[in-house]
């Protein structure tokens, strides 16, 4: 922060800020999932965090290339909300001996993280375009696009059976 001017003066500074934001979500994400996949029992969660966890790998790369074509060196700036909703669901797991109620503190914690990345994501897509970088804008809505899908099916193993087999 400069003593006269402030970081962020102009939609391109905020857009580019924001960037950095999603960036440390996704590596903070990224080391997160297989500790969240060795805690799934359900099967079919913790496949669905192992296929998440190769996607958001994807989802690094895409951004480091949305950096590359805005001609920015990819960095990350911390972002306070990923951390407290990753430290929260720690906390949460931690407190939960039955495995079944787990997963569904599992679902509950991957879904908080899935809403932050889409709130990010969409506010993104919506910038670049603002901005005239359609091609950023394609790269991060097939980020935005992913992060949908992992939630659509969260809810789907919530609704089939994670919920009611820890009830
Ligand atoms: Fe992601
Ligand atoms: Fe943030
Ligand atoms: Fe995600």
């Amino acid at each position: 922060m400069g003593l006269f001017t402030k970081d962020i003066e102009t939609m391109n500074d905020l857009f580019v800020h924001q960037l950095k934001d999603i960036y440390y979500a996704e590596k903070r994400i990224l080391k997160a999932l297989p500790d969240m996949a060795g805690k799934a029992t359900g099967p079919e969660l913790k496949q669905g965090f192992e296929t998440h966890l190769r996607e958001t790998e994807g989802q690094i790369q895409r951004l480091e290339q949305v950096f590359q074509l805005h001609g920015v060196e990819p960095e990350a700036v911390k972002c306070p909300a990923i951390d407290g909703i990753i430290d929260e669901a720690d906390d949460v797991a931690g407190d939960v001996d039955d495995k079944q109620v787990l997963d569904a503190a599992l679902v509950a914690a991957a879904q908080a993280v899935e809403h932050y990345e889409i709130s990010r994501y969409g506010t993104l897509v919506a910038w670049a375009q603002l901005l005239g970088r359609d091609d950023c804008a394609r790269l991060l809505q097939q980020n935005l696009d992913e992060e949908k899908a992992t939630d659509e099916k969260l809810t789907m193993l919530a609704k089939n059976g994670i919920n009611s087999l820890a009830a």
